[in-house]
């Protein structure tokens, strides 16, 4: 199985335009791993494509992600759907005014979240531009890949976390609103979970810390990630959906990953093999 992060970031890209902070500053100059573009996983073998966060077209050129035989999305936030618009070019020809749909798989409750919050916008796609098919579904198998999307239904609301397997190798991945992580025995001796919203040491770009910020209570601890891969057996996890707010910078965290027992940081690029 192969899967490349092409997008690490979170909320906002870095750099951040409106942001003169060291980590926006130090990545227009450095570019590459210090930059951070919307979270977003492509699966190479089968070709699809989680998430479609505003700048994913710019992310999918830059990783070198050319094709796209299936998207699908993780829940309705901007942050992760802003980019929809990349299944025009995907699925429709505007010169012939033809085109092939791209199968579109989400959770039926995360296809109603988007239509209610982009006023139908997936409609607009598959019933008027015929640039997607819409199949609401929590499994499916393409070749030899499986995929389960399991509902971290919280009072935040639906939030997908797939669990994508080949054969005996297993990937979590949980990019978003992960707290509280609701439990689920598919997680179980997972081989990789990728994971979003974690914070290494509660300090903010500004030196304040998480325990006075309003989000203080969606965030991950290093120590909680620590027990959740214990408790479910797993082997590596990779953090992702790294907030342009933690003011962290790239090669921080390459530092930070040599102190800690099997866990990394994602940055956009990254590829994962096994
Ligand atoms: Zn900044
Ligand atoms: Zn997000």
């Amino acid at each position: 199985m192969k899967l490349k992060i092409a997008g690490s970031g979170g909320m906002s890209p870095i750099p951040n335009p409106f942001c003169q902070c060291p980590i926006c500053e130090e990545a227009r100059i450095k570019r590459g791993r210090y930059e951070r573009l919307g979270p977003s996983l492509y699966i190479e073998d089968i070709k699809m494509l989680i998430d479609t966060p505003e700048d994913i077209a710019v992310a999918c050129d830059r990783q070198g992600i050319s094709q796209i035989e299936y998207l699908s999305v993780s829940h309705k936030d901007p942050d992760h759907t802003r980019g929809i618009r990349i299944v025009e070019p995907l699925g429709y020809d505007c010169i012939s005014d033809k085109g092939t749909p791209v199968p579109f798989i989400a959770l039926p409750e995360v296809i109603d979240d988007i239509n209610a919050w982009n006023g139908d916008g997936l409609h607009y796609y598959e019933d008027i531009l015929h640039c997607i098919s819409i199949r609401g579904t929590d499994y499916v198998k393409i070749g030899t890949i499986e995929i389960h999307l399991i509902n971290n239904k919280t009072h935040r609301g639906n939030m997908t976390f797939y669990v994508i397997s080949d054969g005996d190798k297993k990937v979590i991945y949980a990019c978003c609103d992960v707290k509280p992580f609701v439990p689920n025995p598919l997680y179980f001796d997972a081989d990789i979970l990728i994971i979003g919203l974690v914070s290494d040491n509660s300090i903010l770009k500004d030196g304040s810390n998480l325990a006075d910020a309003p989000f203080k209570d969606d965030m991950f601890t290093l120590d909680e990630i620590m027990e959740l891969k214990h408790t479910y057996r797993i082997k590596r996890i990779i953090v992702t959906h790294i907030d342009e707010y933690w003011g962290k910078s790239y090669a921080y965290y390459r530092e930070l990953e040599k102190k800690l027992d099997n866990i990394s940081f994602a940055y956009d690029g990254m590829e994962i093999i096994l």
